[in-house]
């Protein structure tokens, strides 16, 4: 049976930026996905300034594939369009093409990568897939929001929307409209000739989330006789879930629950989730008599209070003063510095 030190369950951002720091440190893994490369993955694909500075550190290129650089963001709030320029743009990608670009750089380094192979078990010391036993050491659970790991964690759920439709884009602006849905907002990601729609919210609610979304596209004169919706969950963060299981084996990125409370971002805490539990196994590999899990919390307890803080924010936010913090946010140049770092 091949025997691995680290085995990655998923390679999305999460099992990515954890692969890049384990081949940094001559760490024997593999990662094992159930899905072939470049797969479908529901997700607006916008990456933030502070994603795009560390997709750079990790030595991840997101510009082999199409880009729009954004430079500016519109919000509509009860029928009022804000806009900000973005002194630092953000970029929306297709999220298919990021995550096959990213697997690419990893294939350069290892072949221990075994897509189309579902893990379906795991006991104390084997994986084992629909087509073969692997023995590991530790696991790195990258799995995403309903991978194996589920049944290691007591996940919330809130549910988004989206539609890929083709047509005239905005190129370098993005909106985000708080009117149609509740707990939630709706958006315009513009890509390379199409338009990505969608509407998430933070709370899982059943809703007639076509009509919402339809409305939206109508009011913002968007096409919709093709549109065609799939939905997915978004976790929401909360630190009563285990961060590690049985003292070798670690959650990151959806698998967790890491995403921004606000926002709905995740790209990059599944990056800098994923790179802090390598590294955090890099450090146990070194020292075995400390507990992974604390050196594992200690490291995370940064992204841990952020998060903690916006889940506050939420509760302020998604709530009935929201069009009125909206404009305030809008108010002059120093409360939307304040907006702009919400969104960078
Ligand atoms: C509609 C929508 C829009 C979004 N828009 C944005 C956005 O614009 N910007 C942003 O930052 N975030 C966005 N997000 C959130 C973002 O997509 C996620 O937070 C992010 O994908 C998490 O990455 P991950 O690596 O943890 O998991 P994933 O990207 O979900 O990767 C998990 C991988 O694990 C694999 N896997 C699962 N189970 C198994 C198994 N049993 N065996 C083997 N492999 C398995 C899957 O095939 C998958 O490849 C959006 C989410 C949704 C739903």
């Amino acid at each position: 049976m091949k025997k691995y030190d680290v085995i990655i369950i998923g390679c999305g951002p999460a099992g990515v930026a954890a692969a890049k720091i384990l081949i940094n440190n001559n760490i024997n893994f593999c990662m094992i996905d159930k899905d072939k490369f470049p797969r479908k993955k529901l997700c607006a694909g916008g990456l933030t300034n502070k994603c795009v500075n560390l997709l750079n550190e990790l030595e991840f290129n997101f510009k082999n594939i199409p880009y729009n650089e954004i430079k500016q963001l519109s919000v509509r709030s009860n029928n009022k369009i804000y806009t900000l320029n973005l002194n630092d743009p953000a970029i929306s990608v297709d999220r298919t093409q990021f995550d096959n670009n990213n697997l690419n750089y990893i294939k350069k380094y290892t072949d221990n990568i075994f897509e189309n192979e579902q893990v379906k078990e795991i006991t104390d010391s084997v994986v084992i897939t629909e087509k073969d036993n692997y023995e590991y050491n530790y696991i790195i659970f990258a799995d995403g929001v309903n991978g194996i790991s589920r049944k290691y964690t007591n996940k919330i759920l809130g549910f988004c929307v989206e539609s890929n439709i083709k047509g005239k884009t905005t190129n370098d602006n993005i909106l985000l409209s708080f009117d149609n849905i509740k707990y939630g907002y709706s958006w315009i990601f513009p890509k390379q000739g199409f338009n990505n729609i969608g509407m998430g919210k933070f709370r899982f609610l059943k809703d007639n989330y076509k009509e919402m979304l339809i409305k939206f596209c109508n009011e913002s004169n968007i096409e919709t006789k093709d549109i065609k919706l799939s939905g997915f969950h978004i976790p929401l963060f909360n630190t009563k879930r285990n961060l590690v299981v049985d003292n070798n084996k670690l959650l990151t990125g959806d698998a967790f629950g890491f995403v921004d409370p606000v926002t709905g971002e995740g790209i990059y805490y599944a990056l800098l989730s994923g790179k802090i539990a390598a590294e955090s196994i890099v450090q146990h590999i070194n020292c075995k008599n400390k507990n992974l899990k604390h050196i594992y919390k200690k490291n995370l307890k940064k992204v841990i209070n952020k998060l903690n803080f916006r889940k506050i924010l939420n509760f302020i936010f998604y709530s009935s003063l929201r069009s009125i913090i909206i404009k305030v946010l809008f108010f002059n140049k120093h409360t939307k510095k304040f907006l702009e770092k919400m969104f960078n």
